[in-house]
């Protein structure tokens, strides 16, 4: 496959937050993959209205030519939540230029209708596309949903894939084109089927906990917890949940490596889960199990710090043959030589 199309709306209910996020990339960067920089990759067209030159109907045209089936194969990309548009009174909630006959908006649903089925992959960028995120909490007005509540979670695009979730808020944007990556090689054959899990997610960058990757550990299993927020150690205590959210940004950083909320004293909320943000709130009270594992671990951690401290000394000090008197204290026997 020669070239192929990145169809990106951002007019779902979000802040473009995602694509702001994913000009950040380095791994590879977008401009590398536009470029034609990474061996192997087709070559790549990108419409995406915050990064694109075109205005108006112009960057409207590879979307008409999409639905006509006249672009040849695109990957589509959705970013914000989709709200419900049964619900909309007399008017729309979001919209993505105008019929040019009626001259009324096109609603985001009725892009994904138009596109989705005819992409080779379908991704949802962030957690608002993927999981409604904050759009969708609570007491909304909207009705909001993510990508797969509303094409269905058994959703198969045109390459037979399920849609692809990559949330974060915003995506981590090595994250996004780590993803947009091999869909990119598995379109041009050179790559399997993308791994992801139940919640649709590539499994190589969601398998772990922010917890199992924070540079805070260390602290949480010495059961040497911060009481506020100007301390080093861990945070569980003040309101992180990373020790039960698949999140890899601990790993990586917000950037280039860069951050990753607990590392750099910002705690966990779980802006990656399906759950964000009701079932994180109210952010900053300590989350379920934490009283429990904290002071569980406090008093397992107590005793390992004392004796680690002890260990701690005896490995500060260097061995006592190192000196400078007229004798040999090493231990060293020269051998008999019979
Ligand atoms: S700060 Fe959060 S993620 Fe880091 S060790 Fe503590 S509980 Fe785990
Ligand atoms: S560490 Fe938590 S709050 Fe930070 S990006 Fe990951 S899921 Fe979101």
């Amino acid at each position: 496959m020669q070239e192929v199309h990145i169809l990106w709306t951002s007019e779902g209910m979000s802040c473009d937050g995602d694509t702001v996020s994913v000009t950040a990339a380095t791994l590879p960067s977008i401009e590398d993959v536009l470029l034609g920089l990474v061996p192997g990759l087709p070559k790549v067209h990108l419409h995406n209205k915050v990064l694109a030159a075109e205005v108006g109907e112009e960057f409207m045209t590879a979307f008409n030519k999409a639905w006509h089936d006249e672009l040849g194969p695109f990957i589509f990309v959705v970013e914000g939540s989709i709200p419900n548009e049964k619900i909309n009174g007399e008017g729309y909630w979001t919209s993505m230029g105008n019929d040019p006959i009626t001259g009324q908006p096109i609603t985001v649903n009725q892009w994904i209708d138009r596109l989705a089925p005819k992409a080779w992959a379908v991704v949802a960028a962030g957690t608002c596309a993927t999981y409604g995120g904050i759009h969708a909490m609570a007491g909304n007005p909207t009705g909001c949903m993510g990508l797969a509540d509303y094409l269905g979670k058994d959703f198969r695009s045109a390459g037979g894939l399920p849609i692809v979730n990559v949330p974060g808020c915003p995506v981590q944007p090595d994250n996004f084109m780590e993803t947009l990556t091999w869909l990119l090689y598995q379109v041009a054959g050179l790559a399997p089927m993308i791994p992801l899990d139940k919640e649709l997610r590539p499994t190589w960058l969601f398998g772990k906990t922010v917890h199992e990757g924070c540079d805070r550990a260390g602290y949480y299993e010495q059961g040497d917890f911060a009481l506020d927020y100007n301390s080093p150690k861990c945070q569980v205590k003040i309101g992180c949940w990373g020790p039960v959210v698949n999140c890899n940004v601990t790993k990586r950083g917000w950037m280039d490596g860069i951050g990753g909320c607990p590392n750099v004293g910002g705690i966990c909320i779980g802006c990656t889960m399906p759950g964000f943000p009701d079932k994180f709130m109210p952010f900053m009270d300590q989350p379920p199990g934490a009283t429990v594992s904290a002071t569980l671990t406090g008093a397992y951690g107590t005793l390992i710090r004392k004796l680690r401290g002890i260990t701690n000394k005896t490995v500060n000090k260097e061995p006592k043959w190192h000196h400078n008197r007229p004798e040999l204290t090493s231990g060293y026997e020269p051998r008999q030589i019979f």
